[in-house]
């Protein structure tokens, strides 16, 4: 619901529509504010990105020879760190190094895959688990089928550079919404924040709402997303990594936590694996399992 001092802004980015709402201050200053946030965000996109022609740090790594260490932007090795550590700490839910057997797959792809690759084209994808290293304050691959992929968590660093930016500007009272994923600050108005989320089953159904302000994050990752279904069979983009086959358990989880970034790492890790060995307490979620039940509240 938009209060009469709010300013609404969509962009196109991260192959989703991202909402920009901005409450209490006067149009010039909130559409200058936005303009920047996503220029920060189409940024970090181009960064990130292991689609497209145009040339990147990621996409260099994932061509360069196995055991040579290459040297990545500082921002590229921070967001790597942390997506190693929720790998560390998800026993292997949350793998950043999927991108070959992402790319085999085929979800990014508009209109998606008709039918899922052979059995032996994923088996010859799977990296071997742990295989992206450091290399003193360089990064190197132990394997060719080792390719760096933020797919992950590089939306929810982006929608916290976006926050980063509108703060910047002066905004106090905002939020930045991915198809879902999200950041808020401040409050609307008077009123908390008000999100919905998600039900999986039911297109523009809504699972749970929530009234939220202050700084709070919040990220679903689901397998109605990207998806195609073969033979009655639903395959959707999120992979297990032990198998490269999609993860079966969840229809989806959504996460509460500190960054957008981490929610987002978080979301996907808990969609493979829903008791890890070391889920750290600020990462709060709520998840709907293969039959539809619903477990856990974010509130
Ligand atoms: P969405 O992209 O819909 O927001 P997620 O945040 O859950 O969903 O990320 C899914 C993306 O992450 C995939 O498209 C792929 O790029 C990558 N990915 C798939 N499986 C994994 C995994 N097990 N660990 C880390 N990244 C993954
Ligand atoms: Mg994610
Ligand atoms: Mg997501």
């Amino acid at each position: 619901c938009s209060g009469p001092s709010d300013v609404h802004e969509t962009r196109f980015l991260m192959g989703t529509l991202v909402d920009y709402t901005v409450s209490g201050v006067d149009q010039d200053k909130a559409e200058q504010a936005i303009s920047a946030a996503a220029d920060e965000m189409q940024r970090i996109e181009d960064t990130f990105t292991i689609y497209g022609d145009q040339p990147n740090a990621v996409k260099a790594f994932n061509k360069e020879a196995p055991n040579t260490p290459v040297t990545l932007p500082d921002e590229v090795s921070y967001v790597l760190g942390i997506a190693l550590h929720v790998q560390q700490q998800s026993g292997g839910a949350f793998d950043p190094a999927l991108g070959g057997l992402n790319l085999l797959w085929g979800f990014s792809l508009d209109p998606p895959p008709a039918s899922p690759p052979s059995a032996d084209a994923i088996r010859a994808a799977v990296p071997p688990s742990h295989c992206i290293r450091r290399s003193g304050a360089q990064w190197l691959r132990t394997d060719r089928r080792c390719q760096l992929d933020f797919g992950g968590i590089a939306k929810g660093y982006a929608i916290d550079r976006g926050i980063e930016v509108l703060r910047q500007h002066g905004i106090t009272n905002a939020i930045i919404n991915a198809g879902g994923d999200l950041r808020l600050i401040g409050s609307h108005g008077k009123r908390p924040w008000r999100i919905g989320i998600r039900d999986p089953r039911k297109p523009g159904g809504v699972l749970a709402e929530l009234d939220l302000k202050g700084d709070k994050s919040i990220v679903t990752s689901g397998d109605y997303e990207r998806f195609f279904i073969y033979q009655g069979k639903r395959y959707h983009h999120i992979l297990s990594p032990k198998t490269g086959w999609p993860a079966m358990q969840n229809q989806s989880t959504t996460v509460m936590a500190p960054s957008a970034m981490l929610a987002d790492a978080w979301s996907t890790a808990l969609f493979v694996n829903a008791t890890p060995p070391e889920r750290p307490s600020s990462v709060l979620l709520m998840r709907v399992d293969k039959a539809g039940h619903i477990h856990g509240k974010l509130q």
